[in-house]
């Protein structure tokens, strides 16, 4: 095999790009609204599409939307090594989420084209359908699809908050392919996102070899109490949700320290009934939302907080009931994917960590049908789905030639040289 390791990026053609991209459904504040199948998604998309084929690559599009860019191996019979992301964005989103992964792909065919290299197995970007879920709910519906996860039938029904189906849109806009929307061998698949966290920043690492993506489980919380006033009724004599409540919700803080740094709890909407001020609730809805990125360690927090809710709410006399509404297991990435990162990383002498997603990502997906890797680069205080989320273009270009030597690694890796 020739010895590609000189080999770099350019990495003010990318942020050039990325800038170039970012101007469609540019915001006032600086960031994108480009959400998914809307004109700017269109125009995106198009812009990207005829990227690709000034490069040469053959374009398609499956049933769903997903865009694929091919650019042809030595063989090609053989199972392509992917790179891929999505163009869709927030409402108020920023110019790198997403967008950086799918145009970090396209500078990695780029620098092939420009070097003369031929890669011995096809090398493709994949622009995969409505990834954030903000206009069409749920999230990462393109790589669902594809993976076999979710149903098509049932995704091009989705509708948005004005009616419109994903299945109308894809047709308005001129992106429901012919192609089916079903996966097929990949030798592997990998993703280079900005962090959307803090972590790199704090840690003064430019990379993160992700080992896999939190596992997350979704509970709706109900406890039933009597509502009563709240002046008249002594303390002691309430059935009040609050009082059991309070002390869980405390529980799984000290839960999610227990099993720092990668535990969390969140509680993100309480909602009390009938929802008066001068009244105690008779019944309490907590969204509880509890992540680890060890299988065995999220199973544990799952048992204590289901004795936490029994322990009090048994205390204060009230009946309550646990609902799991969303259990999304750990992914783990295959070892070699891992591993090519890992090397791509360390041959290039980036500072780095391994390090797990705490957000899903089209990877997640992607994981379940094809051996699959991620690469994180920092963010600018930690911050994304804001029209400020920033990076450095020294660390964009770094995360791209990890991708450039991750999928060059996996080019025939089990090949005899
Ligand atoms: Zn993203």
């Amino acid at each position: 095999m020739p010895d590609h390791s000189a080999l770099r990026v350019d990495g003010a053609r990318l942020w050039q790009s990325l800038m170039e991209m970012a101007r469609i459904g540019a915001t006032a504040k600086g960031g994108c609204n480009r959400q998914a199948l809307t004109d700017a998604d269109r125009d995106g998309r198009d812009l990207f599409v005829g990227w690709c084929e000034q490069l040469g690559c053959e374009v398609s599009v499956d049933a769903i939307g997903n865009i694929f860019a091919r650019r042809a191996g030595r063989d090609d019979s053989l199972a392509p090594v992917l790179a891929g992301s999505h163009l869709d964005t927030q409402p108020t989103g920023g110019k790198f989420d997403g967008v950086y992964g799918v145009l970090a792909g396209l500078e990695v065919l780029r620098t092939l084209h420009d070097a003369g290299i031929q890669t011995e197995a096809p090398f493709e970007v994949a622009v995969w359908t409505n990834e954030e879920g903000s206009r069409f709910n749920p999230a990462m519906i393109g790589s669902g699809v594809w993976s076999g996860v979710m149903d098509i039938h049932t995704a091009y029904d989705t509708a948005d908050k004005a009616g419109k189906t994903m299945g109308d849109e894809l047709e308005r806009i001129g992106y429901r392919g012919d192609i089916p929307a079903t996966a097929r061998p990949l030798e592997a698949a990998f993703e280079v996102h900005i962090e959307q966290g803090p972590i790199l920043e704090r840690e003064r690492r430019q990379i993160g070899v992700l080992s896999g993506i939190q596992g997350l489980r979704w509970y709706d919380l109900v406890i039933d109490g009597d509502a009563c006033h709240a002046g008249p009724t002594p303390m002691e004599a309430r059935r009040d949700p609050f009082m059991a409540a309070a002390p869980i919700i405390e529980g799984c803080y000290r839960l999610a320290a227990a099993y720092s740094p990668w535990g969390r709890a969140t509680f993100g909407d309480i909602r009390a009934e009938p929802g008066s001020r001068n009244t105690v609730p008779e019944r309490l809805v907590v969204n509880v939302d509890l992540r680890h990125p060890d299988a065995a360690v999220l199973d544990q927090m799952d048992r204590e907080f289901r004795l936490l809710a029994a322990e009090h709410c048994e205390r204060y006399g009230l009946d309550f009931e646990v609902n799991e509404i969303w259990h999304m297991p750990v992914t783990r990435f295959a070892p070699q994917c891992v591993a090519a990162v890992q090397g791509a990383t360390d041959m290039l002498g980036y500072s780095n960590m391994q390090m797990v997603s705490g957000a899903g990502h089209d990877s997640l997906y992607i994981a379940s049908v094809a051996p699959t890797g991620m690469i994180f680069v920092p963010c600018e205080n930690g911050i994304s789905h804001n029209e400020i989320e920033n990076a450095e273009p020294a660390d964009l270009e770094a995360g791209c030639n990890v991708l450039l030597h991750a999928m060059l690694a996996m080019d025939r890796h089990d090949a005899a040289a």
